[in-house]
């Protein structure tokens, strides 16, 4: 690769491509001397593996009765062996390419279907990142949809608190007055005046169980929305808010097979009624139909949402909780309606057989699985007694123990709490909370999979669809598609990790305390801030949380009035939208027509809002996967117009090791642990995006009302570090590589990009390049010369690349007919140059749509991909053969392995005019 980039050495191409102002120059930096002697060294798999082990085991794996939206669950063995632990499923992209992606997207609408049925909604999206988020959500539909002019909204005081911190960090930016109220009391509770909506949960966190139909009815006759706090287990046994009148659903699917895993990562859920389907934030999967006439699945309307509206978008979320979403919807397929409903029975019971026995202690007899007691000056003693058992209680106040029952709960476990209490066992009474009539899970999906051997065949049949790094490298830009190697993964199924409740006691987590204090300084140190937290979920709570300090950085020194973020034109979608979500106004910057920061307007736009300036948020290197020479001086404008400057960190495996963004002139990145640190993207999440401060904005980073000791800022997830049983994942990879090899990484993967856009550019100009004509760590291959001239896009460029056994490239991001490619630095040589291979093969095929062998129309690339029916089909009618559209030749070393594509050319218009987002009946897969 250095011979045909014409430099000596992979050090020689970094100083010509990456510019010396940013370069970093801390003494010994990188080369083993004072600043890496506290970096771990890069140390063996079997080293790294006894650490973790040695971590996990310093927590303590308790029985969790604590509740407040987190239970224990027994993941069935086939789905962590077959779908967890499987990098078929765990490796996978975003079904954007939904041609080859059919498996995941058909589980995806599997959890639709599962979420609408059990909530009674009409529509599901898939996913939310948890449920505080997926509730913030429900606040900001409700407002959109409602009529109201009013800003309050009406919050039940019986809200999880976690829930009720993130509603007010996300309330408050957009103007929304929440309005505690105490809706136990029905429609009294409700204040005077107007609102626009109500937020409640159907179970509270106390346990009790609220009217709904009554808030419903009174709020409607007020004008408001409702939004109902639905917990999925009790919807089996009892009327959902769906049936009751509420216009949003929300929740969490964790207790459907999830892991506790100290908060994260799990499946939120929201679902609406079919009316408001529009305004639904988050991704939609949607059946239409493919060339071949098949039904198909593909993300529906608002795909990317952020990226085609920014600043007007419903939310920022992008990547969401595929792979949690996945593992839910088969835990309900596994079990199926009925073994769903035993499970909550069970539950139910065990609680009944609770509240029965503390008799007069009871708080209140309307409950599913969480029962309140009244223990007056005792409540640490039970605690305390309870936790010499191996049980975690929650401790309300003094006065105040709750304990919630759940899947794991056995009868031993009742026993001892009831000791621990001091009250003997008695019969349950029959608390009448089982009044559901309306049948749900009835779709086959949900009844054709109760035994291990079927379902071990259903993850089969359905990952053999889906293209994954397990079948083929994943050229996609800006998402860093790297290895996420066996020995990262194989911690998260610790029970010393797995097995540990969010709000569990600090003495049990002390070995994940350490990891993650670990893992914030490792950061910290590679970025060249001071504070990392790792509490956001993704890269756009990541974004969010790090505006949010900028807002209140000017705040606390007197300067509110500075609302203005200046966004480049060429941003990633999520800016924009978490720049509004901030209460920030966006303006912005124009590019180039070198793809750089237009510096001139730049400075024009400081010039207007100089004194209204809250920040600039920059992507580095660029979304255009340059290197931008003129980095320093852009920060240094800003700080001088007294603004703060965002380095959007997406990017950051051109960096490190090499240049530090806390150094070159950032104040806040948030990074993406599920692209530069290895984290795999599980088909569109987990994600997690820690947010990295200087110290002046250290004091605003995101806190938690749990966790006191994380300081007052405010929380963005639920969790108090959001989905912590991933962290050893980059925990790992950091220990793995040691500094030295994170930097070669880094050298690697600039060294392949670079050496992807030299072989390619003859026949797909690079559309950017930097210093010395290099790009960074991926290039944007300029497609539009080609389709003004043959008819051919990029998107066929993109869909014939499957019948070739590849995934596509980024397509039209940052710029519209375009493919960007990253390769990464964990390709070999072999896979870059049968990738090079197919590209040409495919320009060999735009050529003889140029020289008029075939229309575009008749051309195989606008007929891909070829789906093994349409091939083997009796009539075939297409200008060119079989052989051609199944097998086209291309120059590889070997022959590639054969990826037949669960479904050909979807018609993604005809899925928007006929929205249908849950299983549709039978007859539609009839031939
Ligand atoms: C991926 C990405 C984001 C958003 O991150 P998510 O984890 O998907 O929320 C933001 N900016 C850029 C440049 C990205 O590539």
């Amino acid at each position: 690769m250095l011979t045909e980039l014409g430099v000596e050495s992979l050090e020689a191409l970094a100083a010509q491509a990456v510019p010396g102002s940013i370069l970093d120059a801390a003494p010994g930096y990188g080369l083993g001397a004072s600043a890496e002697r506290e970096f771990p060294w890069g140390q063996a798999e079997h080293e790294v593996l006894d650490q973790l082990t040695k971590l996990a085991g310093e927590n303590t794996v308790a029985v969790s009765m604590i509740g407040l939206g987190y239970y224990d669950t027994i993941t069935p063995t086939v789905l962590r062996r077959a779908l967890v632990e499987n990098p078929a499923w765990y490796t996978a992209y975003t079904p954007y390419q939904p041609e080859i992606s059919q498996g995941r997207l058909e589980a995806l609408l599997n959890f639709q279907t599962m979420v609408s049925d059990l909530t009674g909604q009409e529509i599901a999206n898939a996913s939310m990142l948890d449920e505080a988020t997926a509730a913030a959500e429900a606040m900001t539909l409700l407002r959109r949809a409602s009529k109201s002019k009013s800003d309050r909204l009406v919050v039940d005081a019986d809200l999880y608190p976690q829930t009720r911190a993130v509603l007010e960090t996300r309330a408050e930016p957009l103007g929304i007055e929440l309005f505690e109220a105490d809706l136990a009391k029905g429609e009294e509770g409700l204040p005077p005046g107007d609102f626009f909506g109500v937020i409640l949960q159907q179970f509270g966190a106390s346990g009790k169980r609220l009217p709904v139909k009554d808030i419903v009815a009174a709020a409607h006759g007020r004008e408001a929305l409702v939004a109902v706090g639905t917990d999925l287990l009790a919807a089996t046994l009892v009327a959902p808010p769906g049936e009751l009148g509420a216009e949003v659903c929300y929740g969490s699917a964790q207790r459907f097979g999830v892991p506790l895993g100290f908060g994260g990562p799990h499946a939120g859920f929201l679902a609406t009624k079919q009316t408001h389907a529009r305004q639904l934030p988050g991704r939609l999967v949607g059946v239409s139909v493919d060339a071949d006439g098949q039904p198909a699945y593909r993300l529906a309307l608002q795909t990317r949402e952020q990226h085609i509206r920014r600043e007007r978008a419903t939310s920022n979320i992008c990547t969401a909780q595929v792979l949690l979403a996945i593992l839910a919807a088969m835990y309900a397929s596994y079990h199926g309606p009925d073994g769903l409903k035993a499970i909550a029975r069970r539950a139910h019971g065990h609680a009944e057989t609770i509240a029965a026995s503390l008799g007069d202690a009871l708080v209140h007899d309307q409950y599913f699985d969480t029962v309140l007691a009244r223990v007056p000056g005792r409540a640490e003693a039970v605690v305390a007694a309870a936790k010499r058992s191996g049980i975690n209680l929650r401790l309300v106040d003094a006065d105040h123990v709750s304990v919630s029952c759940d899947e794991a709960t056995t009868e031993a476990h009742v026993a001892a709490v009831l000791d621990a209490f001091g009250v003997a066992q008695a019969e349950p009474r029959c608390a009448e909370v089982a009044d559901r009539t309306s049948p749900y899970l009835t779709h086959p999906s949900f009844n054709r999979y109760h035994s291990e051997t079927a379902m071990l065949r259903y993850l089969r049949e359905l990952s053999d669809k889906d293209i994954a790094l397990d079948r083929s490298m994943i050229p996609l830009g800006s998402c860093t598609m790297k290895l996420n190697a066996a020995a990262e993964m194989e911690p998260i199924s610790y029970a010393g990790f797995a097995g540990i409740h969010p709000f569990a006691p600090e003495a049990d987590t002390v070995g994940y305390r350490a990891m993650i204090k670990g893992l914030e300084d490792e950061l910290a140190f590679i970025t060249g801030y001071d504070r990392v937290s790792l509490q956001p979920n993704a890269g756009s709570q990541g974004e969010f949380a790090g505006l949010l300090a900028i807002r209140e950085y000017h705040r606390s020194r007197n300067e509110p009035h500075r609302d203005v973020c200046l966004i480049p034109s060429s941003a990633h979608g999520t800016n924009a939208a978490s720049a509004v979500m901030a209460g920030l106004r966006v303006v912005v910057v124009a590019c180039r027509e070198n793809g750089d920061v237009d510096l001139d307007d730049l400075k024009a736009k400081l010039e207007v809002h100089g004194e209204k300036l809250a920040a600039i948020m920059i992507t580095y290197p660029s979304t255009h996967g340059v290197y931008e020479v003129q980095v320093k001086e852009l920060c240094g404008l800003v700080h001088d117009a007294g603004g703060q400057v965002y380095i959007d960190g997406a990017n950051l495996n051109a960096l490190v090791g090499l240049a530090r963004p806390g150094h070159f002139g950032g104040d806040v990145s948030h990074l993406n642990l599920h692209k530069t640190f290895c984290i795999p993207h599980g088909g569109g999440g987990p994600g997690v995006g820690p947010v990295a401060v200087r110290e002046h904005l250290a004091p605003f980073l995101p806190g938690h009302p749990l966790r006191p000791e994380l300081g007052d800022g405010r929380p963005v997830s639920a969790a108090p570090f959001g989905s912590a049983s991933i962290l050893p994942i980059s925990w790992a990879y950091v220990r793995l590589m040691g500094f030295e090899g994170l930097r070669r990484a880094t050298l690697v993967a600039i060294a392949s990009a670079n050496y992807l856009a030299k072989r390619l550019d003859q026949h797909f100009p690079v559309l950017f390049t930097g210093a010395n004509g290099l790009v960074a760590h991926e290039c944007i291959l300029d497609l539009r010369q080609i389709t003004k001239e043959t008819g051919v896009t990029a998107e066929d460029v993109a869909k014939r690349l499957a019948d070739y056994g590849f995934h596509a490239p980024t397509l039209s991001f940052p710029v519209s007919g375009t493919l960007m490619v990253e390769p990464t630095e964990s390709e070999s040589l072999e896979e870059l140059e049968a990738f090079v291979a197919a590209m040409t093969a495919i320009k060999g095929e735009i050529d003889q749509v140029a020289r008029g062998v075939w229309t575009a129309e008749e051309s195989p690339l606008r007929g891909a991909p070829h789906t093994a029916r349409a091939v083997t089909a009796d009539a075939w009618d297409r200008k060119y053969s079989r052989e051609v559209a199944a097998y086209p030749k291309v120059a590889t070393a070997r022959p590639r392995p054969k990826v037949w594509p669960g479904s050909a050319r979807i018609d993604g218009v005809a899925g928007d005019r006929n929205l249908v987002c849950s299983c549709p009946p039978l007859e539609a897969y009839a031939e």
